[in-house]
């Protein structure tokens, strides 16, 4: 499973289960950061297995600090579309809209776009995006881009 970051408390424990029901022989709880609260997997006495990127690629850790440090770039005006044009900039993500268009839309975020990589660092719920074009609101920030 991963991102496992992503899974809460019940929502976590359910998946391990699905998956002990099918049978799975090992099951694999993937996670990229080191500051989510994962103790809901303690109960299914796992192994821990801990890569230290710092510790083994040292350059690997600083391009990933640098990235994820680095300005946001401005969106180029004349490549958005003429539903998006009105919301400030900082707001714009796209979206996978599974809403009415069920296609990708931009939408509006609901605090400015913090990056990329903190993007993909935040809990479930901590941002949404409503489809500037339905109101589909998305709280699946896997599927986001700018
Ligand atoms: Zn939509």
């Amino acid at each position: 499973m991963y991102p496992v970051d992503s899974l809460k408390y019940d929502e976590g424990g359910k998946c391990v289960q699905d998956l002990t029901r099918r049978r799975a022989k090992k099951i694999f709880l993937v996670s990229w950061t080191d500051n989510t609260d994962l103790s809901w997997t303690e109960h299914f006495n796992p192994v821990h297995i801990t890569y230290d990127v710092e510790e083994e690629d040292t350059e690997y850790h600083k391009r990933m600090i640098e990235h994820s440090s680095s300005p946001i770039p401005a969106l180029n005006p004349s490549l958005l579309p003429a539903y998006a044009a009105s919301t400030p900039q900082e707001y714009l993500v796209r979206i996978s809209c599974k809403g009415k268009c069920s296609t990708t839309r931009w939408a509006k975020l609901s605090a400015p776009y913090p990056g990329e990589v903190a993007l993909q660092q935040a809990q479930l719920g901590q941002f949404r995006a409503r489809c500037l074009k339905c109101g589909y609101e998305a709280t699946d920030i896997s599927n986001w881009s700018r």
